[in-house]
C-alpha cells in the first residue's frame, strides 16, 4: 500500500550539519508556502489510499493548527495506519499533541541527535535531555506512543563515552523505535565550510575517527538489542511491532506520492522530485505550475535488490540478479560483509559498518565498469 511524505522545511535555526532544503525563512515565506502546499495537495489526482503519511522537513512541529489542518484534510485517510510528524524538541506542549492527535497523528520522530549538552550546542539545537524527557511525557500522555528517537554517531566532540551518556538516555526513556545515523561531513553545511576554511566554531576540528565512530554503532547494536529494540534497517532499530511502516516503503520499493519542498515521488517506475528552492518552488506554484523536476525512469527491479539490502532480513535476488551479480556477491561473501541463507542474501554485521562498500561493487557491475 503507497504512502504520501509532505515537507514542512520551516526550522527555528539551521544545524550546523545540515544540508537539508531548509532552514529559517520569513514570515511571509511561510503564509506562502502553506497556501502553495495545499494547492498542490489538492490539485493530486489519487489513484490509490495512502496507507502511511510521513510530515517531515523542517520542522513540521512548529505548523501552525490552521495550516496543518488544511494540509492533512485533502489526503485521503480512510486507509491510513500510520501518520508520523517529525519533531524538535522543544516545541511539544500539551495543546499541540493533543491537536495532532485529533487529526490523526500517531507516531512521532524527535530529532534529538544527542543527549549531550556540548555536543547538542555544536549543532545548534536548543534542547536538552530533560526537554526530550518532558515532551515523550507529553506525547504520552496525550495518546502518541509511537516515538523515534534520532541520534547521530560521530559528531564533533563525541567520545565513546559521551555516546555511552546518550544511550543510557534512551535506556531511561524506552521508546519503541531508534533511527541511528553515522554523520557525514557535507560540503554545503556549516560545519563542512568550516572543516574546509578551517575554525573552531561548530568543532569540525574535532571529529571522532572512522574507527570511533563504527565502535559508537557497533555499540549501539548490541545495547539496543538488549533493550529488545532490534536492527531492521542499516540506521533504524525498533521493539516488535513498531518498524516504521512509512519509511519501509523506500526499501520495498513501493510506491510514495511527496508534496512540497524537495518532495520526491515514486509510481513504481519512475521518480520525481520537486524543486528545492523555496522561491522557485513558490513562484512555480503561485503561476500555477507544476513545482516537479523532470521524471527518471527506475529498473523497479534493480532497485528492489539496492535498496532491499540495506534490510537486515535482506533479499531474495531472482535467477537474474544472482547470475548478473555474481563476482560481487562472491566476493563479498568471501570477504564476510554478505551471507547467503537459503534464497536470501543479507547483509553480515561486519557488512552493514561498511555497507557502502558491498554497494558500491554492485554498482560498477551495474554500470559495466567490471
Ligand atoms: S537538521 Fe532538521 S531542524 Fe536542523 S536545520 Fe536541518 S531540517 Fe531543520
Amino acid at each position: 500500500m503507497p504512502g504520501v511524505y509532505i515537507s514542512y522545511p520551516f526550522c527555528s535555526q539551521k544545524c550546523t550539519y545540515c544540508n537539508f532544503a531548509s532552514g529559517v525563512f520569513t514570515r511571509n515565506q511561510q503564509e506562502r508556502y502553506d497556501v502553495a502546499l495545499v494547492r498542490e495537495i489538492e490539485a493530486h489526482v489519487w489513484q490509490w489510499q495512502p496507507e502511511t503519511l510521513y510530515l517531515g522537513g523542517g520542522t513540521p512541529s512548529l505548523m501552525e493548527f490552521g495550516p496543518l489542518e488544511s494540509t492533512l484534510s485533502p489526503i485521503p485517510s480512510g486507509a491510513l495506519v500510520e501518520a508520523t510528524m517529525e519533531c524538535a524538541p522543544g516545541t511539544v506542549t500539551a495543546e499541540r499533541a493533543t491537536f495532532w492527535r485529533s487529526l490523526g497523528i500517531n507516531r512521532m520522530s524527535l530529532g534529538v541527535q544527542s543527549f549531550v549538552p556540548e555536543e547538542l550546542r555544536r549543532t545548534g539545537r536548543r534542547h536538552t535531555a530533560q526537554i526530550v524527557e518532558s515532551d515523550i511525557q507529553v506525547l504520552t500522555g496525550a495518546g502518541i506512543r509511537n516515538i523515534n528517537i534520532d541520534l547521530i554517531a560521530g559528531l564533533p566532540g563525541q567520545t565513546l563515552a559521551s555516546w555511552r551518556e546518550s544511550l543510557s538516555w534512551v535506556e531511561r526513556l524506552s521508546p519503541p523505535h531508534v533511527s541511528i545515523y553515522i554523520f557525514e561531513l557535507d560540503e554545503d553545511s556549516n560545519l563542512g565550510r568550516e572543516a574546509t576554511l578551517g575554525g573552531i566554531r561548530y568543532g569540525a576540528g574535532l571529529l571522532p575517527s572512522d574507527d570511533a565512530v563504527a565502535e559508537m554503532y557497533e555499540l549501539a547494536v548490541v545495547e539496543l538489542a538488549g533493550l529488545g529494540i532490534h536492527r531492521y534497517e542499516i540506521s533504524n532499530f525498533a521493539k516488535p511491532g513498531y518498524q516504521s511502516r512509512h519509511n519501509l516503503k523506500y526499501w520495498t520499493g513501493e510506491p510514495y506520492a511527496g508534496f512540497g519542498l524537495d518532495a520526491h515521488s515514486f509510481n513504481g517506475g519512475t521518480r520525481r522530485g520537486n524543486v528545492d528552492d523555496l522561491n522557485l518552488y513558490l513562484d512555480r506554484m503561485e503561476a500555477e505550475q507544476s513545482p516537479a523536476g523532470e521524471a527518471s525512469t527506475v529498473d523497479a527491479e534493480e532497485e528492489r535488490f539496492f535498496v532491499g539490502l540495506r534490510l537486515a532480513r535482506g533479499i531474495q535476488p531472482t535467477e537474474g540478479e544472482w547470475r548478473r551479480f555474481r563476482d560481487p556477491i562472491e566476493q563479498s561473501i568471501r570477504d564476510g560483509l554478505l551471507e547467503r541463507e537459503g534464497g536470501w542474501l543479507r547483509l553480515t554485521p561486519r557488512g552493514f559498518l561498511v555497507s557502502n562498500e558491498v554497494f558500491q561493487n554492485f554498482i560498477e557491475v551495474r554500470a559495466g565498469l567490471v
